[in-house]
């Protein structure tokens, strides 16, 4: 059983139509490494009797564990991110974490891709920030991919959360979630940085539809990776998959 655990919001902004930046503090320190989520609770209860509960990744560096960010893409009828979008500050919620596998790995060397897709962004600046990821920095490549300079987060701001000492940041336009030209266009990005031929380890958070081909394609490639090394946030691969 998760331990609930409690945050106040001591502030919000809105950073576009459709995105609410969270400033938080933890009752407690959190204990988490960059990449990871927590999963809020709304304490809204759904008729079937279902809790309303939604993961959150951490966009925020782990060397400050009680203040941190979140990033909340409003979901057109998602009670979650409404929950989320209605919060104001000096208002108490409630959490379990940190959870997640997506985090940097103690004891690698070389060059790093983190290709990030939509909202999925805020666990790549969370991997980023992360404190044992610092030696790493200057062979890391950021990439961001969304369908427009409008969705989610401005770039200028995703720039300015990147660590100064980051080797690369790529942010570019592709076809929209679900559009059939989307996954061979994300994987023709992908070909490109893996001819360069120098990638030691990578990283794919964001929709799982696209998380799924890169995985194999980086795998394929000679680049050891596993599941760990995919947070998705939405187009879940089936678990048998
Ligand atoms: C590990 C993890 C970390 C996450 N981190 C973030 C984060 O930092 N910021 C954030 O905004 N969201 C994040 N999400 C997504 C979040 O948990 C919710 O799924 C989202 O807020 C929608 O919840 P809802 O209740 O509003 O809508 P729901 O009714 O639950 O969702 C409706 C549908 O929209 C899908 N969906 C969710 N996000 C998107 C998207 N970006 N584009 C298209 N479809 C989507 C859902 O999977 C679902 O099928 C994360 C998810 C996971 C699993």
């Amino acid at each position: 059983m998760a331990v609930a655990k409690t945050a106040r919001v001591m502030g919000t902004e809105r950073l576009g139509s459709d995105t609410l930046l969270l400033d938080l503090c933890a009752a407690e320190p959190l204990g988490f490494v960059g990449g990871q989520y927590l999963i809020l609770d709304s304490r809204i209860i759904l008729p079937s009797g279902k809790a309303v509960k939604r993961a959150y990744s951490l966009l925020t560096g782990d060397a400050e564990q009680r203040r941190f960010q979140l990033a909340v893409k409003r979901i057109p009828d998602g009670l979650g991110s409404a929950f989320v979008h209605g919060l104001a500050a000096g208002t108490d919620i409630s959490f379990s974490g940190p959870w997640g596998k997506f985090v940097p790995r103690e004891g690698v060397s070389g060059s790093t891709l983190i290709l990030a897709t939509d909202t999925g962004i805020t666990a790549a600046l969370g991997f980023l920030r992360a404190t044992r990821f610092a030696p790493l920095l200057p062979q890391a490549l950021l990439i961001w991919l969304r369908a427009s300079a409008e969705y989610f987060l401005p770039e200028e701001f995703v720039r300015k959360q990147v660590p100064a000492a980051c080797g690369e940041v790529r942010i570019e336009a592709i076809p929209a979630v679900g559009h059939r030209e989307r996954v061979p266009h994300a994987r023709a990005i992908l070909r490109e940085v893996l001819s360069r031929g120098n990638c030691s380890q990578a990283f794919m958070a964001g929709d799982g539809a696209v998380n799924q081909v890169l995985l194999d394609d980086v795998a394929a490639a000679g680049v050891a990776v596993s599941k760990d090394n995919v947070e998705s946030f939405f187009n879940m691969p089936k678990k048998s998959a």
